[in-house]
């Protein structure tokens, strides 16, 4: 099923804003198709626990790269979902915690922690089928991915998705739907706006409005597009 002599096999690019179902959608996706699937903020994020961790600041470039460097970051899966290991620490919920949503945007604006994640993405992409979902993943990581999705979804959705997204993690005490609303669109602000890589809908990118639609309607409009374009392929 390899495409086009990309190298990555099949690729399916799903970009948006924080909220708009890409985790949910990429990752039931996946399954069905049987691809890897690829949580490119999982990453960013837990390189901003560390950045937390160690208290080294985003303007200091030289000690970002030496963290970077000395960092092994690992994702797998279980019946649980993703796990994401920080230097052999499992830290699948404190990457989610209001501190780490806080800082997130602003450390993956760094070119030195976006030229090594695009790096380890495409790496753990290699020779895979592979569903991978970020800001800028069709115009930046995969670029020539044989299929781009860009998710678009109402704000107020966006914020009822990932309260209860909190909530069930056990992360949603004391967070007011405002103070949900006002990081989403200050992530949003951030990521769509910094110099290297903006979130942005890239032309030939299929775009879905997931306001409406259940997470199988969102799903299923997507697994079908894939197996047009792979049968396309074929
Ligand atoms: O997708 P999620 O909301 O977990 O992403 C967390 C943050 O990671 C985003 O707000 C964005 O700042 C950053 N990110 C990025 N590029 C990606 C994926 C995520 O800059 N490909």
């Amino acid at each position: 099923m390899a495409g086009k002599g990309n190298k990555h096999g099949f690729v399916i690019a799903i970009d948006g804003p924080a909220g708009s179902g890409k985790s949910t959608t990429a990752r039931l996706c996946a399954r069905r198709l049987g691809f890897f699937y690829l949580d490119t903020g999982a990453m960013y994020r837990a390189v901003t626990l560390k950045v937390l961790r160690s208290g080294v600041r985003l303007d200091d470039e030289r000690a970002l790269r030496q963290l970077l460097r000395s960092t092994r970051l690992e994702l797998c899966w279980d019946d649980g979902g993703l796990r994401v290991f920080l230097d052999g620490e499992d830290v699948s919920r404190e990457i989610r915690s209001p501190e780490v949503n806080r800082l997130v945007s602003a450390v993956s604006a760094l070119g030195v922690v976006r030229k090594m994640m695009v790096a380890e993405q495409r790496r753990l992409a290699r020779g895979r089928n592979v569903v991978c979902e970020g800001r800028d993943i069709g115009s930046v990581v995969f670029p020539d991915a044989q299929l781009k999705i860009f998710l678009e979804c109402a704000i107020a959705e966006r914020v009822r998705r990932r309260r209860a997204e909190l909530k069930e993690q056990g992360l949603d005490k004391g967070m007011s739907d405002s103070e949900v609303r006002r990081n989403l669109l200050q992530r949003d602000r951030i990521d769509s706006s910094r110099d290297l890589s903006p979130l942005r809908r890239m032309p030939d990118a299929v775009l879905i409005d997931t306001t409406h639609l259940t997470i199988e309607e969102e799903v299923a409009v997507v697994c079908a597009l894939a197996q047009r374009r792979i049968q396309g392929e074929q």
